[in-house]
């Protein structure tokens, strides 16, 4: 036998303030739920948490959409089941990129095998929606990918119900991505008659990462029950997994139980504070944020109607030096911002603002920290 080489000390992290493009910080009341005795996954207590989680995400979502449910994983498993149970080869796809999560939209379909055209409009920026209902009407396409929030850029795709009309009369399904919008903005899933929207636990919930809200509309059903060829995705087979979250309850794979623990509280807290008022919130420590980083001579990337109240995109003046700022920023104030990427690395921050993180006093405590270090 081989002996470990050296001790292992006590996981001792420090009080970080997350205020990155997730996670965000899990409210207290989260965390204690999640270290609630676990249930096996199919007793009775847990098909209640099941059914009570199932009823706050589609307070969430403002659907009525039967096969709402929270996928195995992050976001990104949210974003790969809303591609995989649609996409069989050779179909069209269009993607709407604005940013970098629409690019990994690009990526994803295309595994799947279907035939991606892509849109582009310059990161920071949002779609005129006639550019996207002009490219729909060029072809039939099966499906339309876009991201509501795009969270590399800062900026919020708006007429989200006029695209989906559009779409419709094409006989095209509309795919939303809403990581950094659910539970941060408004966002009407039946109203803006989206098919496929799906989101992560630990952005605007307050939640840890783990779980990917979904929601599918009947319209997206009967495509799925229409399908020619097995979904090429086994642990996200919605055909399989909708018989565990249905009426039959059927085994598919182990509920990860904690974290649906941990999803029911941060959806409680949802709806005792109502979306409107957490949109609220949102919105006001976001225009705190906003104008605070304008005194401080850090202009915003996006235009004021695009912004994000979630993720705020301040622009670095040339001279200041990206990472030494952002490491001072952990290492002294134990915050957590992060910085751009792709065409904007360097250039932006990325300042989260996000659930349990969208709070006034984190505002206060990050302009005040930024302040003293940008005057050294
Ligand atoms: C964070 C994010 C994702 C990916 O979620 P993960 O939890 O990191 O897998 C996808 N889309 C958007 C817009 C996001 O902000």
């Amino acid at each position: 036998m081989k002996e470990l080489e050296k001790t292992y000390t006590d996981l001792n992290t420090s009080p970080r303030i997350l205020l990155g493009p997730g996670p965000s910080m899990a409210h207290p009341r989260v965390l204690r739920a999640m270290a609630t005795p676990l249930v096996g996954h199919l007793d009775p207590q847990f098909l209640q948490v099941m059914t009570d989680v199932q009823e706050l995400l589609r307070y969430a979502f403002q659907t009525r959409n039967p096969l709402t449910i929270p996928v195995s994983g992050t976001g990104s498993a949210g974003m790969e089941a809303a591609l995989c149970n649609f996409i069989e080869p050779g179909d069209r796809v269009l993607v709407a990129v604005m940013g970098y999560f629409g690019e990994r939209l690009v990526e994803m379909a295309g595994r799947y095998g279907a035939v991606v055209d892509r849109l582009d409009a310059p990161w920071g920026t949002v779609f005129d929606p006639a550019q996207i209902i002009a490219a729909l009407q060029q072809q039939p396409y099966k499906l339309l990918a876009l991201v509501h929030a795009e969270t590399s850029t800062g900026a919020g795709q708006p007429e989200i119900a006029e695209i989906a009309t559009a779409a419709h009369a094409q006989g095209t399904l509309v795919v939303l991505d809403t990581v950094t919008s659910l539970g941060t903005m408004p966002l009407y899933v039946d109203e803006w008659d989206v098919d496929i929207a799906y989101s992560g636990s630990q952005k605007g919930l307050s939640c840890p990462p783990g779980l990917a809200p979904l929601t599918v509309s009947e319209r997206a059903r009967a495509v799925l029950r229409a399908r020619q060829t097995p979904v090429a995705n086994w642990y996200l087979d919605l055909t399989a997994v909708e018989k565990y979250w249905g009426e039959t309850r059927t085994y598919h794979h182990t509920a990860p139980i904690s974290m649906n623990f941990a999803l029911r509280e941060g959806l409680r807290m949802l709806a005792e504070e109502g979306l409107e008022a957490r949109w609220g919130r949102h919105r006001q420590n976001a225009e705190h944020l906003w104008s605070g980083l304008e005194d401080l001579d850090l202009p915003l990337l996006v235009a004021p109607e695009h912004r994000l109240p979630a993720l705020t995109t301040p622009r670095l003046r040339p001279g200041l030096e990206d990472l030494k700022i952002r490491q001072a920023l952990l290492n002294e104030y134990n915050i957590e911002i992060a910085g751009g990427f792709g065409p904007l690395a360097g250039q932006i921050w990325r300042v989260g603002l996000m659930g349990h993180s969208s709070r006034r006093e984190h505002v206060a405590m990050l302009l005040g920290a930024l302040a003293e270090i940008l005057r050294r």
